[in-house]
This record gives C-alpha cells, sequence and structure tokens, in this order.
C-alpha cells in the first residue's frame, strides 16, 4: 500500500469523478489519503470527504499561509475550536508562503507559531508549506523544538543541507511531483538521502508529475514520484512503497 500524504481531493477539481479518482488510486495501490485544510472555506467539503470514505480519508486541521489576511484571527480561532471538539491526523496546512505574496509575513509568522504551538497542545504532528521559505521554517521549527514536535515539510523542494537540518529536527520530507521534473535539482539531494525520512504525497490537484505535467493532478499519479525514487535509489517499487508506507504511519501514529 502507497499512502498519499497530502492532497486536496476535497475541491471542486474534483467534484465530477471523486468516486472514480479513489477507484484508480486503489487500482494503483494508493490506499489512505490525509487531506490538508486550507482555510474555514473548505471544512465542510473536507470533513464530508472523510465520512464518506472513513477507512481512507483523513483530515487535518489548521489555515494555510495564503489564507493570511486580515481576518486571520478569525480563522485561527475557527481552527482551533474544531481541534477542540475532534481528533484530527494534523495541524495544517501552515507555514510561510513567500513565493505569492508577502504583504502578511507578520501574520504568517503569527500564524504559524500558533498553529505549532497546537501540534504541541493536541500532540499531533505538524504539515508544513515552505514555498521560498524553507530556511525560515526551519529556523521557526528550530526555536520551537521540543521533544513531543513532529511533523513533515511537505512538498519539499529545498537543498542538501536543508533536508539534513530537517532530518536532524526528527522531521519528515514530503516529496511528491517536483521530483520527476528536468532541473528541479531535486533528483540530486534525494539521492543522496536515507529512504528513513520520505514520505510521499501528490498535493493534488497541483504539481503533477511528469508525464501529466500541466493536467490535474490526482493521487493515483503517486505511483510516478515512487518509480522515480525507486530509480534514484537503485530499489525497486515495492520497497520504496513500504518504506515510504512506514514512515506515513510513524509520522501519524495510525
Ligand atoms: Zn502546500
Ligand atoms: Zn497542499
Amino acid at each position: 500500500m502507497i499512502i498519499d500524504t497530502h492532497c486536496h481531493l476535497y475541491l471542486d477539481d474534483f467534484d465530477t469523478d471523486r468516486p472514480a479518482l479513489i477507484e484508480r488510486a486503489n487500482a494503483e495501490s494508493v490506499g489512505r489519503f490525509y487531506l490538508p485544510a486550507i482555510d474555514s472555506s473548505i471544512i465542510d467539503r473536507m470533513l464530508k470527504m472523510e465520512q464518506d470514505y472513513p477507512a481512507q480519508c483523513f483530515a487535518m486541521m489548521g489555515l494555510h499561509p495564503c489564507s493570511v489576511k486580515e481576518n486571520f484571527e478569525e480563522e485561527l480561532q475557527i481552527a482551533e475550536d474544531w481541534l477542540t471538539r475532534r481528533k484530527f491526523a494534523a495541524v495544517g496546512e501552515t507555514g510561510l508562503d513567500f513565493y505569492w505574496d508577502r504583504t502578511f509575513t507578520a501574520q504568517q509568522y503569527i500564524a504559524f507559531k500558533t498553529q505549532v504551538d497546537w501540534a504541541k497542545k493536541y500532540e499531533i504532528p505538524v504539515v508544513i508549506h515552505s514555498r521560498q521559505s524553507t530556511p525560515e521554517c526551519i529556523d521557526v521549527i528550530k526555536e520551537m523544538h521540543d521533544d513531543s514536535l513532529s511533523g513533515v515539510f511537505h512538498c519539499f523542494g529545498g537543498s542538501l543541507q536543508e533536508a539534513l537540518q530537517i532530518i536532524e529536527l526528527g522531521f519528515y520530507l514530503g516529496i511528491g511531483g517536483v521530483l520527476t521534473y528536468k532541473n528541479a535539482g531535486l533528483a540530486g539531494v534525494i539521492e543522496k538521502l536515507p529512504l528513513d525520512n520520505i514520505v510521499v504525497e501528490t498535493d493534488a490537484p497541483y504539481l503533477t508529475p511528469t508525464p501529466f505535467r500541466g493536467k490535474r493532478n490526482e493521487s493515483a499519479y503517486l505511483k510516478y514520484v515512487v518509480q522515480k525514487i525507486a530509480e534514484l535509489k537503485n530499489m525497486s517499487v515495492e520497497e520504496v512503497a513500504d518504506v515510504t508506507t512506514a514512515n506515513a504511519k510513524k509520522l501519524f501514529d495510525r
């Protein structure tokens, strides 16, 4: 079995074919789906999907850095209310995004640190989005780290040195479609890393792997990521699936 540790399958992109999407993923051995929250606008859809597929879909709760705007305090309140009400797989996705917009950088930091605190308080992992902000996110985790804190740098695209710092903190690297892109440089990093701290993800509907780059991403395409890792590490696809699945189970403790 392969676990898609990060996919937004509840978005309207999948409204026309959601059951078929799950079937296609299952046919490619992708059997579990971790659903990161974005903001309050998607919570109902995300929880509905979890209810429809209780053995396979697991919701997280949090506020995405790109959704940190003027009303971020209200948004955080809604997310924390949910965390007090029931168990979630993780806090997230949270983090910093300096790629799209830097207007709310200070607020992004506040929201990120607040959510790292939640991960500690509710004893669940934190799922970190670090677009053009990997060193800054590492700094926040270093500063706030304690023995109970764990999590994943999802869609990791940083350097070998950054990867090693993340592993040193006991965190995981979420590897997705970017690995299959030429010129991304990530392949060279993965080649040099042990698999012990690597989990796989699609971030569907985004970041579609080659050969479907540019189209809508879906969890069935996770096989292209697993194949690429196998090729780089000189391992069988089965071995990579086994190790990354064991890692994902450790990460989410299920
Ligand atoms: Zn993200
Ligand atoms: Zn995401």
